[in-house]
C-alpha cells in the first residue's frame, strides 16, 4: 500500500489532461427531486437518526472507517443555498451532534484502529446528488497519514470494513444520537 500521492512530486504519476468546460453542465442526480434516492427514503438498518428536518445514515458501501455517516435533509433541498433559515440554523447543531457522537467512541469501540476518533472530517461537495447531503468521516486516532484531505484518498485504497463492523459502527452512532 503506497501513499496516494507517491510519485506526484517526481512526475512518475500518469498525467491526466484537464478537460475543457462543458456547458451547460449535465444535471445532478435527483435534480428537482425527480428520481431522487434521498426523497422519502425509508428507515432501514443504516438509518441512525431521523427527525422532521434531518436524517443521518451510516455509510456502508465498501466503507473503510465504521461510523462514516451522511447527514441529509429530509426535504429535497438543492444544496446548502436552498436550505430555509430554520434548516440552516439546525444544520450546525446536527454537525456538532454527529461529531460529538463519533468523538465519544471509546478504545475498543467499533471502528478503525482501536476505535477512537482523532477528528471528524466533514465534506460538502455537492457535485453528485442535488439533494442536500454532508459526508462525515471519523479520522482514526493516531493515524497521522490520514490527516486532512488524505483521509478520503486512503479511504478508497484501504480494505473495506466488514458488514458486521459497519453495522456495529452504525449501532454505536445510533445509540449516541438517540440517548
Ligand atoms: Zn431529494
Amino acid at each position: 500500500m503506497t501513499h496516494p500521492w507517491i510519485g506526484a512530486d517526481d512526475n512518475t504519476l500518469p498525467i491526466k489532461a484537464l478537460s475543457p468546460p462543458e456547458l451547460p453542465e449535465p444535471p445532478l442526480s435527483g435534480a428537482g427531486g425527480v428520481g431522487c434516492d434521498a426523497c422519502g427514503r425509508a428507515v432501514d438498518r443504516w438509518t441512525v437518526y431521523e427527525d422532521d428536518t434531518w436524517r443521518v445514515r451510516a455509510l456502508h458501501r465498501g466503507m473503510t472507517f465504521p461510523g462514516s455517516a451522511m447527514l441529509e435533509s429530509v426535504r429535497h433541498a438543492n444544496g446548502i443555498a436552498d436550505l430555509t433559515p430554520d434548516e440552516t440554523a439546525t444544520f450546525g447543531l446536527m454537525c456538532q451532534r454527529v461529531t460529538q457522537a463519533l468523538l465519544a467512541r471509546p478504545a475498543g469501540g467499533p471502528g478503525y484502529g482501536d476505535g477512537r476518533v482523532g477528528r471528524v472530517h466533514m465534506h460538502f461537495w455537492g457535485d453528485g446528488g442535488e439533494h442536500f447531503h454532508l459526508w462525515l468521516f471519523p479520522r482514526p486516532l493516531g493515524y497521522l497519514d490520514l490527516r486532512g484531505s488524505y483521509l478520503v484518498e486512503w479511504e478508497e485504497l484501504l480494505p473495506p470494513a466488514s458488514e458486521d463492523e459497519l453495522l456495529a459502527g452504525a449501532a454505536d452512532l445510533r445509540s449516541r444520537l438517540n440517548p
